[in-house]
């Protein structure tokens, strides 16, 4: 499988096709399906302003009343106590920031899936000229596993399987060292790459609502519960 990613055109392209030739096979759009037009991956979808709040010790405007309930004066610790202090913008990203940076992430391969072994992968995707730029033999490799559906001439459809599986290419192998060295992943980047550039290839062959994707997220769900847990577990016998 070459596994890319589609973080596909203009300019985000020269940019991708070093860090996601894994990606490169994958077409991601991290909201899922295709960006819109002037909408680059990871992008939030614009929404409206928040109306403002009152400053601190400030009346609401009488002009708009909330449309929260009256509390009343015995209620009212109550309901501070319900709602959580705010946290100022800076400290806010901080902890949001810590707690991504928390989250295990590892990539483990669904079985039965084989998305990434269909090398067509049309426009969303980096072309292969673009993702082999720097290896001209692996450019002629890649051009000749391609079958004319569009699917590795290696690939059995009846089982999901590659016929070469220890035989198969460099690029085919989804592992830190191969993204490092090929495709210019660094190790750090290389759980979340594999696993977007899955998400990718999925949602091109299999669609985005498909039991495909969604046994994939289950996978990945559980082997990163499972590595947090023995984190935690190695941290408990450190104490
Ligand atoms: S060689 Fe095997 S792993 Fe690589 S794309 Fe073809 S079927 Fe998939
Ligand atoms: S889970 Fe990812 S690496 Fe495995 S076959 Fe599917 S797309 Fe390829």
């Amino acid at each position: 499988m070459l596994l890319l990613s589609t973080m596909a055109a203009g300019a985000a392209r020269s940019v991708s096709v070093r860090l996601n030739a894994v990606a490169a096979l994958s077409s991601s759009t991290s909201s899922g399906g295709r960006s819109r037009k002037g909408q680059r991956r990871g992008d939030a979808k614009p929404q409206a302003p928040p109306p403002p709040l009152p400053r601190h010790g400030e009346a609401p405007s009488k002009k708009k009343p909330s449309a929260r309930p009256a509390v009343g004066k015995e209620n009212r610790a109550v309901e501070e106590a319900r709602v959580p202090p705010r946290l100022e913008g800076e400290a806010r990203k901080g902890v949001q920031q810590q707690n991504k940076a928390k989250r295990v992430v590892r990539w483990k391969c669904a079985s039965g899936c084989g998305a990434c072994c269909k090398l067509d992968k049309g426009p969303d995707f980096p072309t292969p000229k673009e993702v082999f730029a720097d290896h001209p033999d692996d450019l002629q490799l890649y051009k000749s596993m391609i079958g004319a559906d569009g699917w590795c001439i290696n690939y059995d459809k009846s089982t999901r399987t590659c016929n070469i599986y220890q035989e198969r290419p460099m690029f085919c192998r989804v592992e830190p060292k191969v993204f490092d060295e090929f495709f210019g992943v660094p190790r750090s980047r290389f759980d979340r790459e594999a696993c977007s550039a899955c998400v990718d290839n999925i949602k091109m062959v299999y669609g985005d609502d498909s039991a495909e994707l969604s046994n994939f997220k289950r996978v990945i769900r559980e082997e990163s519960n499972k590595v947090e847990a023995s984190k935690n577990q190695d941290k408990l016998l450190d104490t």
